[in-house]
């Protein structure tokens, strides 16, 4: 009996590819999307286990290269289109940039979360 080797790796696998709202770059910019998933290997290398996704999902923007985690306090809003919606602004009806809270016409400010 050989000696059996069990190892559990963490991986970061490419989930996709989108756009999101970097907050280092204060822009919305093309980005990958990441998971980390743990699997069972064994001898290091033989899976064993079917892949366990662990922790939130991590955006890397390719711009600034920067990562952030998914904690559901940002409005990262990912997605596949590079433009996002034009929201009107209450006040003056006219539209204001996606990502912007305040509308650059009137200045009128949106209030967001509490
Ligand atoms: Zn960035
Ligand atoms: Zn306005």
């Amino acid at each position: 009996m050989g000696l059996i080797t069990w190892k559990d790796e963490p991986l970061q696998v490419p989930e996709g590819e989108g756009f999101f709202n970097c907050p280092t770059c204060g822009a919305r910019r093309p980005c990958w999307l990441w998971r980390t998933v743990r699997r069972g290997l064994l001898f290091g290398k033989v899976p064993v286990t079917a892949p366990q996704v662990v922790g939130p999902e991590r955006f890397r923007c390719d711009a600034c290269g920067g990562e952030f985690a998914e904690d559901g306090q940002h409005g990262y809003d990912y997605g596949p289109n590079a433009v996002t919606q034009a929201w009107k602004c209450f006040r003056c009806k006219q539209e204001v940039p996606y990502e912007r809270f305040d509308c650059p016409h009137c200045g009128y400010r949106l209030e967001v979360g509490n």
